[in-house]
């Protein structure tokens, strides 16, 4: 423990072009400060920023570029800097360093009001991104495709007892990016009618979730080609094939979580949403959004790291799991 002098390197994969080929890329991790978790990376998730940002989709990719720290998910980790044991997310029990994972897409530095007093730091202005950005020191902030990674402790999440590490890696994003939202604008109750737009990693984590919650679900895809897993599989009650067969549920819909990753229309989704109801785009897109009609268009970023936990634990309490498939 104590702060690490020397510069690590580690060997990671590495997207050099917008092709999105990974390759061996090999870097030093920072020298960690007193408040940075040095990890060992046993496994992460593969989500759709990922691809986006190793092609190039929205235009601001800084090769090399090695993706994927969303769902970093380290287990016992090599620990060192961090004198601010107390504070540490995460925490410790006896002496041991408990199972840990990252959220992403902050390393905020409580630079303003709501990241501080709200737990709402995947919101600030001024964050560094886990990848694709630069660091204080100067140095390009490479992602969890690696051996090992260097990050500040309040980026990093406890992870309940019992879940496998496997399964929680699409937690700490598709599973908060649907949690969130739905917690925030207070679609919790039990009687709720919502809509996953895109069966996805994002979209999978949303019928579990809003189906825990007891929500009534129902898939828009795009084709048919995953009626049967949604039906049969998942248990979803219906299931849309979004160009031609969305008249019969119009005006039906609380909510719709969008996470189709590339524009497209929302006017028949709105549609599909009774009055008030809410359609939540998640989906990254690089283009301007038009909408109409009194219903409600929001978007939200991911969860804050207490969500987060919060999401974990409900997760372990309604036993969740995430459908994975494992690649050596
Ligand atoms: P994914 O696994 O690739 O799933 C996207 C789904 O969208 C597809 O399975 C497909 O479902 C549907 N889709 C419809 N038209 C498509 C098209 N032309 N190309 C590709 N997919 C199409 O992606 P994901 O990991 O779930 O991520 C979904 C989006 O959410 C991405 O844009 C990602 O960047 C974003 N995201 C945002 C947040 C946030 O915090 N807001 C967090 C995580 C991810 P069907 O076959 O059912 O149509």
């Amino acid at each position: 423990m104590g702060t690490l002098e020397t510069e690590r390197t580690t060997v990671g994969w590495a997207a050099r072009d917008p092709s999105g080929v990974l390759s061996p890329y090999t870097y030093n991790v920072r020298n960690t400060g007193a408040e940075d978790v040095y990890i060992k990376v046993l496994c992460c998730g593969l989500c759709h920023p990922d691809i986006h940002q190793a092609k190039n989709d929205l235009g601001m990719s800084r090769y090399p570029i090695l993706p994927i720290l969303h769902t970093v998910m380290p287990r016992l980790l090599a620990f060192y800097g961090c004198e601010n044991w107390s504070s540490c997310r995460g925490g410790i029990r006896g002496n041991e360093v408990q199972v840990r994972g990252e959220t992403w897409g902050r390393d905020c530095r409580g630079c303003c009001g709501g990241c501080t007093q709200s737990d709402l730091e995947q919101y600030c202005s001024k964050k560094i991104w886990n990848y694709n950005d630069v660091y204080t020191d100067g140095k390009p902030k490479q992602g969890g495709f690696a051996g090992e990674i260097v990050v500040h402790q309040k980026c990093v999440v406890k992870i309940p007892e019992g879940l496998e590490s496997e399964q929680v890696a699409p937690l700490l994003c598709a599973g908060i990016t649907v949690y969130s939202p739905l917690r925030h604008f207070a679609l919790t109750a039990s009687s709720l009618r919502g809509g996953i737009l895109g069966l996805g990693g994002v979209g999978h984590m949303g019928v579990k979730i809003a189906q825990a919650m007891g929500h009534h679900v129902t898939v828009i895809s795009s084709s048919a080609k995953k009626k049967d897993e949604a039906l049969e599989h998942l248990g979803v009650e219906a299931y849309l094939v979004s160009s031609y067969e969305m008249k019969s549920a119009i005006d039906s819909l609380d909510y719709i979580i969008d996470a189709v990753p590339v524009v497209h229309p929302l006017e028949p989704y709105i549609s599909l949403l009774k009055l008030d109801g809410k359609l939540i785009i998640t989906g990254v897109i690089n283009a301007p959004l038009q909408f109409m009609r009194r219903k409600s268009i929001t978007g939200t970023f991911t969860g804050s790291t207490k969500e987060t936990e919060e999401m974990l634990e409900f997760c372990k309490e309604k036993g969740l799991t995430s459908q994975i498939e494992v690649v050596k």
